[in-house]
């Protein structure tokens, strides 16, 4: 006797032509503003579905498709990234990176995937109304891309209505789908602050300016800056590095470098916790009488989500079947889809990758590709409910 296997269960020919695409862009991965063959890769796959039109160089190395309904409607955007990450893979599979130093260790390669399953099933039932636009989004990692897509005539011009994308995350159930409304990933950008003193004989340190207080000052008000902030909002100061002096044991340092990344829950609050993190450093510079600079870096906006685009999402995660779960915090770590869905209605969620997966970012780390088809069914069942 032969057992019915459930049809849930039953690969289609679809789902392994994906596999063996996200697999493709495993293996030749590109790292952030310059993902030129991806893109190239993803237009090939995707110009036999003779969408209505494709857009390329949008924000960079950006591709946006589009497929138009029968009658007018929402223009719904659904977003992936192109980029890979400056990591060596430790994987020995088949298809691992045949890059040196970079991979897809973001899992960008199955978010791909999954847009591309998307098109497949907007281009086989064309009985929709309004526009399904598609869009391969260069640099997140960097921050920049989705800025540069926003600000790219072409991408002005589809006049979007509702955006949403999603992100895989370790640790998690396999699947399991996670929301919330309001702010879903915080704002977060990287400022780099020098002190600059005089180098001085080390017998006589007296003659210096030396910036080694200054850093010591600095680094304890800055671990304790928040504290002074009246809010029950999440925020951080986190301290990356701290650099001084060179070993040469005859010569007092004259410049200190100190990097931190600062993260908030809401972007208004990100410009206030700026400016108190340079009034200390005016300050201390001032009483040790040295110079100082600072520079931002990797500036992220918050990712917002719209309250009736996160129902949409949790609507159809139950529709087929996915386990849900509405998020009481923000996630801590940044998405530049921020940029995006500040301009218009949007959501952003979570798809768990499963508990015993290794971290995004980790060497070996590899998308799972049962996440292809619920990513496709979920995206296609908030799209259904735009028409
Ligand atoms: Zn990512
Ligand atoms: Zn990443």
């Amino acid at each position: 006797m032969t057992k019915n296997v459930p049809r849930s269960k039953c690969k289609t020919d679809s789902i392994m032509k994906l596999e063996k695409f996200r697999k493709h862009l495993h293996q030749n991965p590109e790292l952030s503003n310059s993902e030129h063959q991806t893109a190239q890769r993803i237009i090939d796959f995707l110009k036999p579905l003779n969408p209505d039109q494709i857009l390329t160089n949008v924000g960079g190395t950006g591709v946006v498709v589009i497929f138009k309904g029968k009658e007018p409607g929402d223009h719904v955007l659904f977003r992936c990234e192109l980029d890979a990450l400056p990591i060596s893979e430790k994987n020995t599979f088949a298809h691992r990176s045949v890059v040196s130093g970079v991979s897809h260790k973001c899992g960008h390669d199955g978010h791909m995937a999954i847009i591309c399953g998307l098109a497949t099933k907007f281009a086989e039932d064309r009985s929709f109304s309004g526009q399904r636009i598609l869009l391969f989004q260069p640099a997140e990692e960097t921050g920049e891309g989705a800025i540069a897509v926003t600000e790219d005539e072409q991408f002005k011009a589809l006049k979007i209505d509702c955006c949403y994308a999603l992100h895989n995350l370790p640790g998690i159930p396999l699947g399991q789908v996670q929301i919330r409304p309001g702010t879903f990933n915080c704002a977060s950008q990287g400022m780099s602050i020098t002190f600059t003193g005089t180098t001085a004989h080390a017998a006589y340190p007296e003659k210096g300016r030396s910036p080694a207080l200054a850093m010591v000052e600095l680094l304890q008000q800055l671990t304790d800056i928040t504290n002074e902030i009246d809010t029950t909002d999440l925020q951080m100061v986190t301290i990356i590095y701290s650099k001084m002096g060179e070993k040469t044991f005859g010569t007092t340092p004259h410049q200190a470098e100190i990097g931190v990344t600062l993260r908030t829950e809401k972007n208004a609050m990100m410009s206030k916790l700026k400016q108190l993190v340079l009034s200390k450093v005016e300050t201390i510079a001032k009483q040790q009488q040295l110079e100082y600079s600072t520079q931002d870096h990797d500036v992220f906006m918050a990712s917002v989500n719209n309250e009736e685009c996160s129902t949409r999402v949790a609507q159809a995660a139950k529709k087929i079947g996915q386990d849900l779960v509405w998020l009481k915090e923000p996630l801590r770590w940044s998405e530049d889809f921020g940029a995006i869905s500040s301009m218009t209605k949007g959501a952003m969620f979570i798809l768990g990758a499963g508990e015993d997966s290794p971290q995004i970012h980790h060497p070996e780390y590899d998308f799972p590709d049962a996440l292809i088809k619920p990513g496709i069914d979920i995206f296609y069942e908030i799209a259904e409910s735009h028409q």
